[in-house]
């Protein structure tokens, strides 16, 4: 079974990336790709727990960008975590991150009773950042029962506390992902949240390297899993399917979608990185 998208503590997961491992080989993964957003920080943690779990690790992230004014996820696999370009892209939107985290809590605190060492607590040190991490300070303090009923309400865009973030575009970061010799796949493309590229924006980005899209994911029903299918066979992309999982923080399972060993082994031999095998 091979789960090729996956949160832990390093972002907005609520298990270490050691834990996050142990979960994996627990639910039957045999190959887990760990991607944090916008950070590689829990790649050495999870390495060491693949090796004594006996389970492939893929290292990856999830990296925020931005297609005509809509936030888009991409997923990388396999790249050169020393690559300045990638470098710098998590250093900028991991900044942003912080900077419009902080400024949500002060517009929250006003109304609720939470402050930012309470999200903080909520927080790895050098963790990158997300709403996850308010929603997880307001169950704690006891205003919301869990982390979506704080992004129904206060957390979602819309609302009066809701701030973006600085990403760089998604066209730039999948050329930047195919120079650091990464493996570029469009996360949950069609996912019911949020607004969709269109084709040409897909065409544009196979234009500039992107080599998959999710098809198989939570948020994506039916009829967007069939259309994102056929636009990988218009062109030539290949199709992914994993959990997204982030622990308790939310109801994705394990493996409750999958990749094919086809597809695993076009990543695998694409990327420059190697896969770790225990
Ligand atoms: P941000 O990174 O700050 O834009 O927050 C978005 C992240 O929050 C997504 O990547 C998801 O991991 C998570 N998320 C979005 N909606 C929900 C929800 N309803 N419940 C729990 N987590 C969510
Ligand atoms: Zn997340
Ligand atoms: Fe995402
Ligand atoms: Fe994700």
């Amino acid at each position: 079974m091979i789960d090729l998208h996956t949160h832990s503590t390093a972002s907005d997961g609520t298990d270490s990336p050691a834990e996050l491992v142990r979960q994996a080989k627990l639910a039957g993964v045999t190959v887990l790709a760990l991607t944090d957003h916008d950070t590689d920080a829990g790649w050495d943690e999870a390495a060491v727990s693949a090796a004594e779990q006996g389970i492939a690790l893929i290292r990856g992230a999830e990296i925020s960008t931005t297609l005509g004014g809509r936030s888009v996820h991409l997923l990388s696999y396999l790249h050169d975590p020393a690559h300045p370009g990638l470098r710098q892209a998590f250093a900028r939107t991991k900044a942003s991150r912080l900077e419009r985290l902080q400024k949500m809590t002060a517009l929250i605190s006003a109304d609720f009773p939470i402050s930012w060492p309470d999200v903080v607590a909520q927080t790895q040190p050098g963790a990158s950042v997300g709403r996850p991490h308010i929603a997880d300070a307001l169950v704690a303090a006891g205003v919301v029962a869990d982390r979506d009923a704080a992004f129904a309400n206060m957390l979602r865009p819309g609302s009066p506390y809701y701030t973006r973030y600085e990403a760089p575009a998604t066209a730039e970061m999948v050329a930047v992902v195919r120079q650091a010799g990464g493996v570029p796949v469009l996360a949950h493309p069609f996912a019911t949240r949020g607004r969709h590229p269109c084709d040409d924006d897909v065409a544009g980005l196979v234009r500039v390297g992107l080599l998959g899209l999710e098809v198989w994911h939570r948020e994506q029903d039916e009829a967007a899993r069939q259309h994102a299918l056929a636009l990988t066979e218009r062109f030539g992309l290949w199709p992914t399917g994993s959990s997204d999982y982030h622990g308790f923080g939310k109801p994705n399972r394990l493996g409750e979608n999958y990749t094919s060993e086809t597809v695993f082994a076009k990543i695998a031999h694409a990327g420059v990185l190697p896969v770790l095998y225990p």
